[in-house]
């Protein structure tokens, strides 16, 4: 997986490195994720904090450097776990959330990195913000509410052709100053290197099959 991550890299003429591979390990218990802690792995994926809670701070605890990422949607009531827990949030995707964020950011000083979702196919089940309200979202979080926004987040529609949704986020990034992009899957991550992806979030083709979302 690293070695087509790096291919990709090298055929889009970006530097190497300049992607990171976050492993998705929703479903997959403790035992299956460590194999690639020993092999030095660090960014890994959840999309669900209590699943998360129930198994990673034992992992983190034994293996230094451990990077977690929030790639699912976080409830407001869960904003607390999420800060303590995750070292990446590529969720946010209304106000009230950002506004948890903030809050629970400046009581305890941790600071995780922070990702507006956009929902660029604008599906109405699912989540990220609208593209029309991107820029309003990010500025007030930014200006208001003084987070440190670095970058957007994307899951284009199962059924579309994913480089318009890839391209599209990439722009929106650019013009709002964002250096982080969010993008790709399992089918479709060299696509999203070749558009700009600086995170890839790799599930089924790291660790097979899941039986859930
Ligand atoms: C599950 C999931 C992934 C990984 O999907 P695969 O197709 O298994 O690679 C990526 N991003 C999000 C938001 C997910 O929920």
């Amino acid at each position: 997986m690293k070695a087509r991550v790096a291919e990709a890299e090298r055929a889009a003429g970006r530097p190497a490195g300049s992607v990171r591979l976050v492993a998705v390990a929703k479903t997959v218990p403790a035992e299956g994720v460590v194999p690639l802690l020993e092999a030095g792995h660090r960014d890994f994926g959840e999309n669900r904090v209590q699943e998360a809670e129930a198994k990673w701070p034992a992992l983190k605890a034994r293996y230094s450097g451990v990077r977690l990422h929030l790639i699912g949607p976080l409830q407001s009531n869960k904003t607390r776990e999420a800060v303590s827990l995750f070292d990446a949030i590529h969720t946010i995707d209304r106000e009230k959330i950002a506004r948890a964020l903030a809050t629970e950011i400046a009581r305890t000083g941790r600071s995780p990195e922070l990702l507006v979702q956009v929902n660029t196919g604008a599906e109405p089940q699912k989540a990220g913000v609208i593209p029309e309200e991107v820029t309003a979202l990010a500025s007030h979080g930014r200006v208001d509410l003084k987070l440190s926004l670095t970058g957007l987040m994307c899951i284009p529609p199962a059924a579309d052709v994913v480089a318009p949704h890839f391209a599209f986020l990439a722009k929106v990034a650019q013009r709002l100053g964002f250096g982080t992009l969010s993008m790709g899957m399992s089918g479709d991550f060299e696509t999203a290197i070749a558009f700009g992806a600086t995170y890839v979030r790799v599930g089924t083709a790291i660790f097979g099959a899941r039986t859930r979302n």
